[in-house]
């Protein structure tokens, strides 16, 4: 296979290519818990697809729901127009957020909310009579997505060297000490302080340059970083002194995650705007959402006259078919108390995690909610080789896991049971002792 290949795979992942189409490892169904795969296997899912279905594949309630949609209302714009369902899924939303936060703007990615939610907090600045505040600052080790506002915030390095992102980011630290980080290394007591790195940025470029900073509560596709107890406080409270919007990218951590419906709610800590994606649509179609304090949209709305469409909106916001999916997935959610259940789970899943604790190549393990990540010792000369490998000998013995550097990331259906919790580090297990 050369090379230019590997690069098509990569960057067009659903066209026919040749590597694509030979490859065994290929979904052609699923249903719960389950993925069938193109050579006839049924495999465990341990990652919700890719943090995303939530209430388990496949689920009737949602397909039908989309079904009538799509041949009831295909499509309806939604500017100067409007249709019922994004009214009533906003209201439904707006009630899981954490108090304040009601007024709802979709869009149809994770990366589109980040990047909605960045000009929105650059907007309210404006409204506020603050138009000097365009800094906007995110987390080394923070993922925002695609768009060039989410990789200029972002912490993947190499995606900010590729492209010319936003100028005037800047990037909260990670960590001060690696031997002791709280983040990754289990002292999730301590290294509130870390969240003082603020400070030295407001010190550094001046309060008035800054908008606003942005974090994912819990950061999952650089590998399952939780925060330090107090973290996310201090971050409010540095925001609250200063006058900076504060952002939690939730793309992963709503819609039962981290056991509740937002890690808002779950830390107590109330943001001045949410992202969301994901878990919206039980990700049977693409959806994501905003959601922004009243007091602040509403200033914004008075100061652009018109409205906020006026300088932001997608052809597809608000889509019948992605609401549909919306309104139905979140029926499940509270009709089988499925954020209640993560965090029942949480405890058993823990202890399922940490009975890996002293295995071969881990070196740290970190839970969640119903998220588990299983920090591996990189190998000499090929880092993140010894994940892959892991994801690769999972997958060929029926369990889905997510590698990501050297870490192993899971986040089952929140349907999950406890034998296939058993299951699945069971078997990561195991396989640990068969991977160099
Ligand atoms: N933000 C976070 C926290 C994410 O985890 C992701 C996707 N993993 C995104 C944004 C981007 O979402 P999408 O891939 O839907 O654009």
């Amino acid at each position: 296979q050369g090379d230019n290949d590997s690069l098509a795979a990569f960057w067009m992942p659903f066209t026919a290519n040749r590597a694509w189409k030979a490859n065994p490892r290929q979904l052609v169904s699923a249903s719960g818990m389950h993925y069938q795969s193109a050579d006839g296997r049924r495999i465990l899912d341990g990652t919700a697809g890719l943090w995303c279905c939530n209430a388990g594949h496949c689920r009737p309630e949602i397909a039908d729901a989309i079904a009538k949609a799509a041949a009831t209302l295909d499509f309806a714009p939604t500017f100067q127009l409007g249709h019922p369902a994004p009214f009533e899924l906003a209201q439904r939303l707006a009630a899981l957020m954490p108090v304040g936060l009601d007024r709802i703007f979709f869009t149809n990615s994770g990366s589109e909310s980040v990047d909605t939610a960045l000009k929105i907090a650059l907007a309210v600045q404006r409204a506020k009579g603050q138009g000097t505040r365009t800094r906007l600052i995110g987390r080394e080790r923070g993922y925002h997505g695609v768009g060039f506002g989410g990789i200029s915030v972002g912490g993947i390095v190499s995606n900010r060297r590729t492209w010319p992102g936003l100028s005037g980011t800047d990037h909260l630290r990670h960590t001060h000490d690696p031997a002791r980080n709280a983040f990754t290394r289990g002292f999730p007591q301590h290294g509130a302080e870390l969240a003082d790195d603020l400070q030295r940025l407001v010190d550094l470029h001046g309060a008035e340059t800054i908008a606003a900073v942005i974090v994912e509560p819990m950061a999952g596709s650089t590998g399952v970083l939780v925060p330090p107890v107090g973290y996310l406080q201090r971050l409010r409270e540095i925001c609250d002194r200063h006058g900076i919007l504060l952002i939690f990218d939730e793309v992963i951590t709503a819609f039962g995650r981290v056991g509740g419906a937002t890690a808002a709610g779950q830390w107590g800590v109330t943001p001045d705007i949410i992202t969301m994606a994901k878990g919206l649509t039980n990700a049977a179609v693409p959806m994501g959402a905003v959601a922004v304090k009243r007091e602040l949209h509403d200033a914004v709305i008075e100061s652009a006259p018109g409205g906020i469409e006026l300088f932001h909106g997608y052809t597809y916001s608000g889509h019948p078919l992605a609401c549909a999916a919306g309104l139905a997935t979140l029926d499940l959610y509270a009709r089988d108390g499925l954020f209640d259940r993560a965090n029942d789970l949480s405890p058993y899943w823990e202890d399922a995690a940490h009975s890996l604790k002293g295995r071969r190549h881990v070196i740290d393990i970190r839970t969640i909610g119903l998220v588990a990540g299983i920090e591996l010792t990189p190998r000499p000369g090929a880092p993140t080789a010894r994940a892959m490998e892991l994801f690769h000998a999972a997958f060929d013995n029926g369990l889905l896991l997510r590698a990501t550097g050297d870490i192993i990331a899971l986040s089952p259906p929140l349907i999950v049971e406890k034998g296939q919790i058993d299951e699945m580090f069971g078997m990561i297990g195991t396989l640990l002792d068969r991977i160099d």
